[in-house]
């Protein structure tokens, strides 16, 4: 019986071997999410698929579904990893988003926004990098979950107060009174509502500073922290 073979776009977030000369490859794609796909033949020399697998890679598939994997037929290059590899810094940012991207989705599960959030990153660091690429992705993936933080009033007492701390436990900033968490300078509040109210390359322009180490710090603690409750809540589901 033929299997049926299906378009779609998708971002390589990791490959893995099997065997001597095939590679699994796990897709971010648009239309379907998370996908498992054999690359035939990949690891030979002279192989039709070449570096175009490689994580990072943003591809049009044709894949042949199959029982448990799919199995990718034909690909074609959309944007490549060439500039992401040639500067460490990149592939360090590319890198952690991709994984980010890999422990938010499941198999099976459509995440459309996820996949165009993480495009456009990617574009954005080959183009021109900069230190808050990742931490405005992982905002950015977190409020497209639910997860926003308050940046405006003092998320415990609701004053409109000088705000001086930040805490995901509480869902955001804290003014002194109330204070837990970590510290939160002025320029790095101002540039996480950059990120969050639609000023996002404002924020992306700026250089990197305390600020913007500061708001690095305070993106991958609250994405640690989802990832972790998420995998916790994913682990409770199957044991039922
Ligand atoms: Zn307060």
């Amino acid at each position: 019986m033929r299997r049926p073979l299906y378009r779609d776009r998708g971002v390589v977030l990791r490959t893995y071997r099997l065997g001597e000369a095939d590679r699994i490859v796990v897709v971010l794609t648009e239309q379907r999410g998370k996908v498992r796909a054999v690359a035939n033949g990949v690891r030979k020399t002279g192989s039709r698929f070449g570096a175009r697998l490689e994580p990072g890679s943003h591809v049009q598939v044709l894949m042949a579904e199959g029982r448990g994997l799919d199995t990718i037929s034909q690909v074609e290059v959309i944007d490549s990893v060439a500039h992401l590899v040639d500067d460490l810094d990149h592939l360090t940012s590319a890198l952690a988003m991709l994984e980010a991207a890999d422990q938010l989705t499941l198999e099976g599960e459509p995440n459309a926004p996820l996949y165009r959030m993480l495009v456009g990153a990617l574009r954005t660091v080959s183009q021109r990098g900069g230190p808050l690429v990742v931490p405005a992705f992982f905002w950015k993936v977190l409020a497209a979950e639910g997860i926003r933080p308050e940046l405006d009033v003092c998320v415990r007492c609701g004053a409109d107060a000088p705000l001086v701390a930040f805490d995901m436990d509480h869902g955001g900033a804290l003014c002194r009174a109330c204070r837990s968490g970590a510290p939160l300078g002025a320029d790095a509040l101002g540039l996480m509502r950059d990120i969050l109210d639609g000023r996002l390359n404002q924020a992306l322009a700026a250089p990197a500073s305390a600020a913007t180490h500061e708001v690095a710090g305070h993106a991958a603690r609250a994405m640690e922290h989802h990832i972790e409750r998420r995998l916790r809540t994913v682990a409770m589901f199957e044991r039922l």
